[in-house]
């Protein structure tokens, strides 16, 4: 069912030829963290030939002590994708419903009928908030809260998710992303509702999208859940390394580029409202704008080199654009080619 679903959803097209300025997966466009890469290119072949650690237990501990629990909340994964697809194997059985924000990140109705589960989009509320009382009507097994949104950028309120963890009975995942670049998280609701897992990644501020490291945090016994039906081996020794690395040794420069990447957020906000156009609020390292003809405009800045990633029909937007934050060379260069082509 996969690709024309998907396709359907935003016109996704991985295999499309790559773009000079690739302003399309919310990845972080200042490149490696250094210690990342050193331990990455000084792998010895040691690493390589023997299995990894069986659930990275190193790298447990380095996210533990990123998010100050205990290690026994955290279960690691290969990419978020991996934590979010072995979390509703754990929680739902088939048939069971699972309950996401609409428009929201494109895997979890994936995922749901991967795993024989049946999906309720919940639209978005006319501030693009979640819609708490449909939650709390639909009374999912599993609820999909993802603050900030993708593909809409800005948190959910901190109100609307605590009335929706408190409404349902349920459990609760709350994905967190792009939470580096909000300022605020929902840390705090594990300790208070133990039905919360919250699942964030090391693909976007952390810069390790390719090495595929994502991870959930909650109850230990949730957590156990997850882990069993993700399985061993799900991080690749390499990753472990590197993730360690960028957690604990490159933790200023992740937040410096955190910093850029927020600075760059509101100015690439600015000047595309100084052309007329209204991006949406965000909280994330990108920028939603609506547009007349995505796949028109989309096909006019590839033929400039430049990559973002277009949505079409989106519920209550419409058309609209997903443009990735990086340096300002690359927004410029961006900007410069939205103002040629007719926006
Ligand atoms: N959640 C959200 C909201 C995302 O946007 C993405 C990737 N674009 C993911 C999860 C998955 O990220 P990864 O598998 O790289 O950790």
């Amino acid at each position: 069912m996969t690709r024309d679903s998907y396709r359907s959803i935003s016109l996704y097209a991985p295999n499309r030829a790559p773009a000079a300025i690739d302003l399309s997966d919310n990845t972080n466009l200042w490149g490696v963290p250094p210690a990342a890469l050193r331990a990455i290119t000084d792998a010895a072949s040691g690493t390589i030939t023997r299995y990894p650690a069986l659930y990275a237990a190193d790298v447990k501990q380095a996210i533990a002590d990123y998010a100050g629990l205990a290690p026994e909340m955290v279960v690691t994964g290969c990419g978020s994708d991996d934590v979010l697809d072995s979390a509703i194997r754990a929680f739902g059985e088939p048939g069971d419903v699972v309950a996401y924000p609409d428009p929201s990140f494109a895997m979890i109705p994936i995922f749901a009928r991967m795993n024989g589960l049946v999906g309720a989009p919940i639209p978005l509320t006319a501030r693009n908030d979640a819609d708490v009382e449909r939650y709390i009507e639909t009374n999912a097994t599993i609820t999909y809260l993802c603050s900030p949104n993708n593909p809409t950028g800005a948190s959910f309120s901190r109100d609307a998710i605590e009335r929706v963890v408190s409404g349902v009975t349920g459990i609760v995942i709350i994905d967190e992303a792009y939470a580096e670049f909000a300022g605020w998280n929902c840390l705090d609701l594990l300790v208070r509702f133990p039905r919360v897992v919250i699942t964030r990644t090391l693909s976007k501020a952390f810069g390790l999208a390719g090495l595929r490291v994502g991870y959930a945090l909650g109850d230990p016994e949730l957590v156990a859940e997850i882990e069993k039906s993700r399985g061993p081996y799900k991080v690749n020794a390499i990753a472990q390394h590197a993730a360690v690395a960028a957690l604990t040794t490159d933790r200023a420069w992740v937040d410096r580029h955190v910093r850029d990447a927020i600075a760059n957020r509101d100015r690439l906000r600015e000047s595309l409202m100084a052309i007329g156009l209204e991006p949406l609020p965000s909280d994330s390292n990108f920028v939603l704008v609506p547009v007349r003809n995505a796949a028109e405009l989309d096909r006019q800045l590839r033929t400039r080199g430049i990559a973002v990633r277009p949505f079409v029909a989106l519920p209550n937007i419409g058309d609209a654009l997903r443009i990735s934050v990086g340096p300002w060379q690359l927004l410029e260069q961006c900007i410069a080619a939205l103002q040629e082509c007719a926006v």
